[in-house]
């Protein structure tokens, strides 16, 4: 068998200077600009015996390390330590001015300038997949998208509803989609309860915007657009799947919760250009592996289409957060699915869902 190529579909290297000053809020931003505070506090509730909490903190202390690099390239090398040699990385910036929480430090232009430098250097040749951050509010933003894929060469878009607009906002509808489904490039988009939220978005709003059926009418209009909805659902919606169980005859029970929705909309076939990936939520990794296991071991029609549009991605460096490395997860990861549906995730799909291969599922 040829050697197998890793495509991490979902990573980010953007650092302090792309995240507003007083995210996620003015008491919690303390952390980020106080750096010893978080050790210091992990130490005492040790002493104090409280275990548990003390090793969450020197997890947020980990993510905070990491967010503090003052280059984007630092948090790739620390990433690619991580994976075998020739692995691949989408990377996904973030554009969070317009988040409610106050001013960033560099723009989007400046950080997608910094992401395409670093594409483009001798030593990540070839390992660095550049995405656009696209934000309809922006000033600008249909232009910067333009620059960053046909001057820049990026090669898709990351969109995040949870900060306040639908998938089908007329700049995206009209603009957007329309150059991408054109182009032949792919759509990544973040789909989990969790995550940033606009500040001034309520909650139920913010899960409106995010649902996969939200991007119904985007996919009805542009079927030859491939959407990737992030984070398969989500760790909440996979815990509750797990936890609570689901209704087999309750279809609106089925559509609430977002990882049997994915599944459901994937496995029906109405929407060949829906995929999915499992960043973040698999790192959750003894409670949730055999359950995608199944999933993509399933026979039948329904499997086969699951199965043909689940990528892998980790979501770096949000998973300092975790108790578990990115090498340790992707190791068991690897093990736990066998080598050929590892395959099929990590190499496979994700060369369809950027379009350097063809697509035997399309339209
Ligand atoms: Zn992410």
């Amino acid at each position: 068998m040829a050697e197998l190529r890793i495509t991490n579909c979902h990573t980010h290297t953007f650092t302090a200077a792309h995240v507003p000053k007083y995210y996620p809020g003015k008491a919690l931003s303390i952390i980020k600009h106080v750096p010893g505070l978080v050790r210091v506090l992990a130490a005492a509730l040790r002493l104090a015996g409280h275990r548990e909490y003390a090793d969450t903190l020197d997890r947020l202390h980990r993510f905070h390390e990491e967010a503090r690099h003052t280059k984007q390239s630092e948090i790739l090398d620390n990433m690619r330590a991580q994976y075998p040699g020739g692995t691949r990385f989408v990377v996904l910036p973030m554009d969070l001015a317009l988040a409610g929480y106050g001013p960033v430090a560099a723009d989007i232009r400046t950080q997608h300038d910094e992401l395409s430098d670093m594409a483009g250097q001798d030593a990540y040749l070839g390992t660095v997949i550049p995405f656009a951050a696209f934000h309809p509010d922006t000033p600008g933003a249909v232009a910067e998208l333009r620059r960053a894929i046909e001057r820049l060469k990026f090669r898709g878009v990351k969109l995040y509803p949870r900060l306040g607009y639908a998938p089908d906002h007329p700049v995206l509808m009209n603009e957007v989609y329309p150059m991408l489904q054109d182009m032949n490039l792919p759509v990544m988009t973040h789909c989990s309860r969790g995550g940033v939220r606009g500040r001034n978005v309520a909650p139920h709003l913010a899960n409106r915007y995010t649902e996969p059926a939200a991007f119904i009418p985007v996919m009805s209009k542009f079927p030859r657009l491939r959407v990737c909805l992030a984070h398969f659902g989500g760790q909440e919606d996979w815990r509750r799947y797990v936890d609570d169980g689901i209704s087999p005859d309750d279809p609106d029970a089925r559509r609430a919760n977002w990882q049997v929705a994915i599944r459901d909309m994937i496995g029906s076939g109405d929407w060949p250009g829906l995929w999915t990936d499992i960043s973040y939520t698999l790192f959750h990794f003894d409670d949730n592996l055999p359950f995608l296991k199944l999933f993509l071991q399933g026979e039948g029609a329904y499997a086969d289409r699951l199965r043909a549009r689940v990528l892998f991605g980790s979501d770096y460096y949000m998973t300092r957060r975790e108790a578990l490395s990115e090498r340790a997860v992707c190791f068991r990861l690897r093990n736990g699915l066998g080598e050929g549906l590892f395959r099929q995730i990590a190499q496979t799909n994700p060369e369809i869902w950027l379009g350097e291969r063809p697509d035997p599922g399309a339209v």
